[in-house]
């Protein structure tokens, strides 16, 4: 098994439903352990630069328009297998077919307003972790 970083944040909804020591938890039971934190609110340069991949998409402004509306916690998280494990524990991208007990199926509303990201490969991980703790070793 593979020791390895991840990076996640809870969006403004999830922030705004007081839900972060919830899905800390989550975190912590499935064994990840969170390496790095910061709470913040985005300015739409950070969101859009996060989000570069998707600039293209019907959704994209929509998307910025969102990460940007209120605080998001910001976190990197390790452990084994680290991305899956994290990609287990939020569920598919719409709650609506996210599996129970998933952080997106238990806090998620839409799916653009969908609680949580988190990184969906060991490269991206890399890149998003440098992104907002570039300080991390
Ligand atoms: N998104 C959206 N509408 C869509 C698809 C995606 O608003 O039809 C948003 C949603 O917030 C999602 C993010 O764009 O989490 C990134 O999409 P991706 O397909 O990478 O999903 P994820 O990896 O977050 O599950």
């Amino acid at each position: 098994m593979a020791i390895e970083r991840t990076l996640s944040i809870i969006k403004p909804d999830a922030v705004a439903k007081n839900v972060i020591g919830q899905i800390y938890s989550r975190f912590e039971g499935a064994g990840l352990k969170i390496v790095a934190a910061r709470m913040t609110q985005l300015s739409r340069e950070q969101a859009e630069g996060f989000y570069a991949a998707h600039k293209e998409r019907g959704f994209f402004k929509d998307l910025v328009d969102f990460m940007v509306s209120g605080p998001v916690m910001i976190q990197a998280l390790e452990g084994e297998n680290a991305v899956a494990a994290h990609r287990d524990l939020m569920g598919a991208t719409d709650p609506k077919k996210a599996e129970k007990g998933t952080i997106r199926a238990d806090f998620a509303d839409s799916i653009d307003a969908n609680a949580v990201h988190g990184s969906d490969a060991v490269d991206a991980a890399k890149v998003e972790i440098a992104y907002f703790f570039p300080e991390a070793k």
